[in-house]
């Protein structure tokens, strides 16, 4: 068997339910069922957003990983079906430069009858999330502008009154117009509009996402051929190439078999044997 036969047999064409709002599937179904050799299925009773939605009406109830989680759960709970898919995404500033824009999706696989569960991700600094508090309508027009409006949606929110997926001109004047009348005295904010459907930036990314799974499930246990032999641990240590000591580099990266515990040591994950001294703590204090 090839890898693909492994793996289509592995999912035995079952239906994977698909447990997303916002016409996720148009880039994800494609990519799965041709990969996986599964039938998509997109539940239309299925409500999403009560685990969390982007505009904060709805707060998360875990955190981006639970949440995906407890999607693929539901999703299988009110399916019957035993394979689902699930996405979820988050934005804000970079948890490390915090200067950049940043959108981490993931995408979750649950398998319960091979007891198999996967997650896939794509992490961007290429987002528009944006928000601005309005002073001016020429300052609510150059930000529009400057997120990608109208191929990218706004919201206009405040206090708890929030008007979506506004993607004309026309439309966004008269949201504005009745938001700041009626909130004269408060705080009016306009926001990019996340969901996938409004935001083909995102969309992108979730399909990265999604092609990150299907990687790592293509990845086989050199051993036994079980899908999803992936990274579980990552060893710094990568030696300077200047003073020959360990600096907090990846030098290695562990692997694990699900099934059969197999473990492998894949050296030097960057394609570099050598840190630049730039990276290193004792030439570069
Ligand atoms: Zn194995
Ligand atoms: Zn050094």
């Amino acid at each position: 068997m090839n890898k693909k036969e492994i793996i289509h047999t592995f999912f035995n064409r079952r239906i994977g339910v698909l447990a997303t709002m916002y016409h996720k599937e148009k880039v994800m179904s494609p990519l799965l069922e041709e990969q996986l050799g599964i039938k998509i299925k997109v539940p239309i009773n299925l409500d999403t957003d009560q685990f969390g939605t982007f505009t904060r009406d709805i707060e998360r109830v875990g955190d981006q990983a639970e949440t995906a989680k407890l999607k693929a759960r539901y999703a299988i709970e009110l399916s019957g079906e035993t394979l689902a898919i699930a996405s979820e995404g988050v934005f804000g500033p970079h948890p490390v430069m915090p200067w950049l824009p940043y959108n981490r999706e993931m995408v979750f696989l649950l398998d319960q009858e091979n007891k198999f569960e996967l997650f896939g991700e794509a992490i961007t600094t290429d987002t528009n999330y944006q928000y601005l508090p309005m002073k001016s309508r020429e300052e609510a027009y150059a930000f529009c502008e400057a997120v990608g409006f109208p191929e990218h949606a706004v919201v206009v929110r405040a206090n708890h009154e929030i008007i979506k997926g506004i993607i004309e001109k026309e439309q966004l004047d008269e949201v504005m117009t009745y938001m700041q009348n009626k909130y004269s005295n408060e705080e009016v904010i306009i926001e990019t509009d996340m969901r996938a459907l409004y935001n083909p930036t995102r969309m992108k990314h979730i399909q990265a996402a999604t092609e990150d799974l299907i990687r790592k499930i293509y990845s086989l246990c050199s051993r036994c051929s079980y899908p999803g032999f992936e990274v579980v641990e990552r060893r710094e240590g990568l030696l300077c190439r200047c003073c020959g000591l360990k600096t907090k580099l990846i030098q290695a990266e562990i692997y694990r078999c699900k099934k059969c515990g197999e473990i492998e040591e894949r050296l030097y994950p960057s394609g570099k044997q050598f840190a630049d001294p730039s990276q290193c703590f004792f030439c570069n204090p």
